[in-house]
């Protein structure tokens, strides 16, 4: 009995070993990290600027969201971006009630039991003598932490919450120093830190030539927002793509997520298109260089597959991304195939046709017979109200071949 139990335990560590000296206890660790996948969108160059990801307005439980900054950072780094913003609100934090009541004893005596919490509702009116008592860099400094595995850029930033209307400023030095009674002060305040702000899900005025508040206009035209969401969660504000273009607005497309990115752009996020984002278009991911380009304009707005922008930047896109090669002439028609090695699908229009070719995929179309190029207008590339970006791309004829003009479909590409 003894001898077969010897037996048995020296079968079980034979058999054990080799497992064992072939994966050591810091390489279980290492292909668990591995094993987490990042969805990588691809997206070529264009004018010699690399194109980074980013979501530049979202929320966490440090304002009105309902996750953590840590959070934030994850699932940015999981959907593919390379930058993500903390813009929490300074004047409505929700969570931070809930925090009070949480924290209990923690607090001091006579901040403990307040039901709405400390100046912690300010859109529709202005802080009491107390002041804002929270400190609003936490929700950033906790991203920055969580960061340190993923190495986006993390970017501060608050949201300038009134009822007059939204404003995003990122790039912020300190949060606790923008909040004012007065709107454009408050906005001033993040423009002295440097801060890079925008116009966030505008509202629309009858009054005003541009479509905006009077308010947001005045803003616009002295200076202080530099760029226009045109696109937040599931809308686009179509009507502004032109005003925000002609004048030279900086294009922005957010998520402004309080809850998770899939629930806030379901059912798209399952139908092949990724979260909002602005395309910035820089030399490097650093925050010097991201700002510079914000500034400056270089961006595209991408909402649900459509991508806003100047059509310098779109058609470059376009023409970078779709590459054209002639299959062979049938009877009737010249047969080219058009192949995409960016993440960004085109839909085409050329002639009375029209033609989808897939992020990273191929599509056949037909041509009238004897054709060496083709005029496309890309009408998921938006220039303007109205207007779509165009490309002509042309290609050398191949010499016929019998079999493919008999066996066109049959082309091994
Ligand atoms: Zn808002
Ligand atoms: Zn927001």
């Amino acid at each position: 009995m003894k001898h077969t139990k010897l037996l048995l335990s020296a079968i079980a560590l034979f058999a054990l070993a080799p497992i064992a000296s072939a994966q050591k206890p810091n390489e279980i660790s290492n292909s668990f990290i591995r094993g987490r996948h990042r969805q990588e969108i691809v997206i070529p160059q264009i004018q010699g600027y690399n194109v980074y990801k980013a979501d530049l307005h979202t929320h966490t439980i440090y304002s009105d969201g309902g996750v953590t900054p840590s959070w934030r950072v994850r699932e940015a780094w999981f959907d593919g971006l390379d930058i993500i913003a903390i813009t929490d609100h300074i004047e409505y934090r929700r969570v931070e009630r809930e925090m009070l009541e949480y924290m209990g004893d923690y607090i001091k005596e006579e901040y403990r039991n307040l039901p709405k919490g400390v100046n912690t509702n300010l859109q529709g009116n202005a802080a009491d003598k107390r002041g804002i008592l929270a400190n609003l860099n936490v929700g950033y400094d906790k991203a920055v932490e969580s960061n340190e595995q993923y190495g986006l850029l993390v970017v501060r930033g608050v949201e300038i919450t009134r009822n007059e209307g939204h404003f995003n400023a990122i790039f912020t030095k300190d949060n606790n120093k923008i909040y004012h009674p007065d709107i454009e002060t408050s906005v001033r305040n993040a423009v002295k830190q440097g801060a890079f702000v925008f116009h966030n899900h505008p509202k629309h005025d009858k009054t005003t030539a541009s479509g905006l508040t009077p308010l947001s206009e005045g803003m616009h035209q002295k200076g202080l927002l530099k760029g226009i969401e045109l696109c937040n969660g599931p809308v686009m504000w179509s009507r502004l793509i032109s005003y925000c273009l002609d004048n030279g607005y900086t294009p922005i497309s957010t998520s402004d997520g309080h809850t998770t990115m899939a629930e806030r752009f379901y059912p798209h996020y399952n139908n092949g298109t990724y979260r909002n984002m602005t395309l910035i278009l820089a030399k490097q991911c650093d925050e010097k260089s991201i700002k510079e380009a914000l500034f400056a304009g270089r961006t595209i707005a991408y909402h649900n597959n459509k991508l806003i922008g100047k059509a310098e930047y779109l058609e470059e896109l376009f023409k970078a991304s779709v590459s054209i090669e002639h299959m062979c002439d049938n009877k009737k028609e010249t047969m080219v195939i058009l192949t995409n090695k960016s993440s960004i699908p085109y839909q085409l229009k050329f002639g009375k046709r029209t033609a989808v070719v897939e992020g990273m995929g191929a599509v056949q179309i037909t041509l009238p017979k004897g054709s060496d190029s083709v005029d496309f207008v890309i009408t998921n590339l938006i220039t303007g109200n109205g207007k779509r970006a165009k490309a002509s791309l042309s290609f050398n004829r191949k010499p016929t071949n019998k079999y493919l003009q008999e066996n066109p479909t049959w082309y091994p590409y």
